[in-house]
């Protein structure tokens, strides 16, 4: 099936931050595919603004290098690299001072879609905002494009979200979790709600729980002072992993809408219990040989850190639907592979009519987000053959790439995905300023409870699924954690 690509209204999209690291490995690379999909009009445009002193032709030839290293097949098209360079501009511009903005202001072009993408260090936003305004670059249409980390915690988001609406309103603010821009996440959305199968059992009755897992198998290596000053709780938790379970556990929205889809979020965050003590694990790795080599503590070159690499919890929702069911969710670095998955784990039925069947199992309903996007129904079936009525589990398997495109290409990175839906105006996929806020306000009782019990992360060996520890997460609760693997 090839699937169809709506072109967009033209643009002029200035990428803050257009040298950094984001930029060169996701952003333009991304770009460039969208380019090549025949998303983008013949006039849209891209503005690189960063401080370094450089002109159109030496912001080409670093984009050319970007895609080169970063923008995989794609990148071995010359032709079409060529003509997508011509689009290219740059501005250099300090964020902080007055020089470059006019010269911004005037590169503008009026009747076409302005979007500003902020990829830069969040200290620098509210200087961005500010300055778009003063030289009279942002119109009340504009969008703004912000990463995370959006806080690390409910003080500073509340302060960079007040910061950011001195000057835009919420409708022109797209906060990016990319997470929520992969084909697996918004096809969850499709199989809930454009399905009669799944709904009338997606609730505590039918569903014993659910397991949410994504794991790394890099280390923190080249990040580690900044990882240092946040852990897995800040990084991943607060953000991603909280996104998929308000997908999962939300009432169905009256429309596919924006506010509508976000309104059912956050009263999922409303309706997340405070997590206790023992239903929280937090792990590091330790390094592979002997001492702290390759260990967590010298990646991130602090001796005595107590910040996580590895956090596995129980999170129980107060709510009609889900009550009883709880969602465990963990995620770490230096882990046994690389894998992200939401497993939906149903109860088992009521009553066997096969008798004790070996090898009986639950049905499970497992997304894969990465790598191979996909989903995966088991269910039982007779095994074939004349031995009578043995019970076996098999795969209704359903890969993206096998059903959706030729190899896989086909399906746009999060990040082309939701720059395009930044270009059509559409927020769903991006959080409001509530949500993260309610988020926040639900992950600074637990991280604050660590820190005044002086708690200490459990050891883990690199490799390994995580601390033995978060394994009696779930054994206490006669449960398993589903294999980590690719
Ligand atoms: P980076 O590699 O350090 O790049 C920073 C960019 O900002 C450079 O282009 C830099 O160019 C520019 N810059 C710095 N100070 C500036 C100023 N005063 N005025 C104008 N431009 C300035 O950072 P990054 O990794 O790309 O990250 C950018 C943002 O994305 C950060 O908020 C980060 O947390 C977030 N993020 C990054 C990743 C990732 O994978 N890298 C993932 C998720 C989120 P000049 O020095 O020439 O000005």
């Amino acid at each position: 099936m090839v699937s169809r690509v709506i072109p967009v209204d033209s643009f002029d999209l200035v990428v803050f931050g257009g040298t950094g690291d984001l930029a060169r490995r996701k952003i333009l690379p991304g770009l460039f595919r969208r380019f090549l999909a025949g998303q983008m009009p013949e006039d849209a445009r891209i503005i690189g603004a960063a401080r370094a002193e450089m002109d159109d032709a030496g912001f080409r030839a670093l984009v050319a290098e970007a895609i080169g290293e970063f923008g995989g097949p794609a990148s071995r098209k010359a032709d079409e690299l060529a003509r997508f360079l011509d689009r290219l501009h740059y501005v250099a511009i300090d964020a902080k001072g007055d020089g470059g903005w006019p010269a911004l202001a005037q590169a503008m072009r009026p009747d076409v879609v302005r979007a500003f993408y902020f990829s830069v260090a969040p200290a620098l936003f509210g200087d961005l905002a500010e300055r778009l305004h003063r030289h009279g670059i942002a119109t009340p249409e504009s969008r703004i494009v912000v990463e995370k980390p959006f806080g690390r915690d409910l003080a500073s988001a509340c302060a960079l979200n007040a910061t950011l609406a001195e000057h835009f309103t919420e409708h022109q603010i797209y906060r990016i979790d990319h997470y929520l821009g992969k084909e697996t996440v918004q096809n969850l959305m499709a199989v809930r709600f454009a399905n009669i199968l799944f709904e009338p059992l997606w609730n505590a009755r039918h569903v014993d729980h659910v397991q949410i897992t994504v794991a790394e198998t890099v280390g923190v290596d080249g990040r580690g002072s900044y990882y240092d000053k946040s852990g897995a709780m800040r990084d991943m938790v607060q953000n991603h992993l909280m996104q998929l379970l308000c997908l999962i556990a939300m009432e169905p929205p009256y429309r596919f809408d924006p506010d509508a889809v976000r309104d059912e979020k956050l009263k999922v965050i409303h309706a997340l219990e405070p997590v206790r003590p023992e239903d929280i694990v937090r792990g590091q790795y330790r390094g592979a040989g002997k001492g702290t080599k390759g260990s967590y503590t010298d990646d991130a070159e602090n001796r005595d850190s107590r910040t996580e690499s590895y956090v596995a919890l129980k999170v129980n929702i107060a709510n009609w639907r889900w009550k009883g069911t709880p969602f465990y969710l963990r995620t770490g670095k230096k882990l046994r592979a690389r894998a992200s998955e939401i497993a939906i784990v149903f109860k088992e039925v009521p009553h066997s009519i096969f008798g004790e069947e070996e090898g009986w199992r639950e049905n499970v309903l497992s997304i894969r987000l990465q790598p191979n996007e996909g989903m995966t129904l088991s269910v039982m079936i007779k095994e074939p053959g004349p031995g009578g009525m043995r019970l076996t589990e098999v795969p209704l398997d359903m890969s993206f790439a096998d059903a959706l495109g030729e190899d896989g290409t086909d399906i746009p990175d999060a990040y082309e995905r939701l720059i395009m839906d930044v270009i059509r105006g559409n927020q769903t996929l991006f959080m409001r300023g509530d949500e993260v806020e309610a988020a926040w306000a639900w992950t600074d009782p637990i991280i604050a409870g660590w820190e005044t019990r002086g708690d200490k992360p459990r050891g883990y060996d690199p490799g390994s699924s995580g601390p033995e520890d978060a394994l009696m997460l779930l054994h206490r609760d006669g449960r398993r954690w589903r294999e980590i693997r690719e």
